[in-house]
């Protein structure tokens, strides 16, 4: 029988990106790995299996390539959680801090119903700030949060401290 695959082998690192000093986690050689998209997708769907979920949120833009095959085979709807000024209709937006200035990002008001049961996505965690913000949208609009995904989690930085009290998963820890 053919070994599972390691998806921490498609991960790449790539100093000094987008800035000197950062060392950064890029996905994109799983993704083009056939098989290793394929495993990554199916681990995330089958650790949600039976956990009700009724609506995916991904989180632009990295969050859009997991969370709509997840959506998929969940056989649930797919809601994005995008930048300031792409939704065509109605939103409501939430504004965060970053490293240097703060970000916006919107969801349309219509996305999710109170009480729906969400699962929010994202490519990787690294402080925590970009998914609570997604975390806010959903919570504005009445969502439950059921659980929230990444497939990569940068564990020195403890953003999962900023989600306490939530479902937490990630495929790959550094
Ligand atoms: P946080 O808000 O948790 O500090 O940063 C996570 C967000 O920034 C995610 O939306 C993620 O796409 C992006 N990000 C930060 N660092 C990295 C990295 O090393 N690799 C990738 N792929 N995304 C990153």
């Amino acid at each position: 029988p053919s070994e599972p695959i390691r998806l921490e082998d498609r991960i790449r690192d790539i100093q000094d990106f987008p800035q000197k000093g950062v060392l950064f986690k890029d996905i994109t050689p799983l993704l083009q790995d056939a098989a290793a998209f394929r495993a990554a997708m199916d681990r995330m769907a089958a650790h949600y299996a039976g956990a009700g979920i009724e609506v995916v949120v991904g989180v632009e833009s990295r969050g859009f390539i997991f969370g709509a095959p997840l959506a998929y085979l969940l056989n649930c709807g797919f809601v994005p959680v995008r930048k300031f000024g792409k939704l065509p209709s109605e939103t409501v937006s939430v504004e965060y801090a970053l490293e240097y200035g703060t970000n916006i990002v919107e969801v349309h008001k219509d996305a999710i119903k109170p009480g729906q049961r969400v699962l929010i996505v994202d490519d990787l965690l690294a402080t925590g700030g970009t998914v609570s913000a997604a975390m806010e949208l959903v919570e504005k609009l009445g969502g439950h949060i059921a659980g929230i995904a990444f497939l990569v989690e940068l564990s020195f930085l403890k953003g999962r401290e900023h989600l306490k009290g939530h479902d937490v998963f990630a495929l790959i820890k550094y």
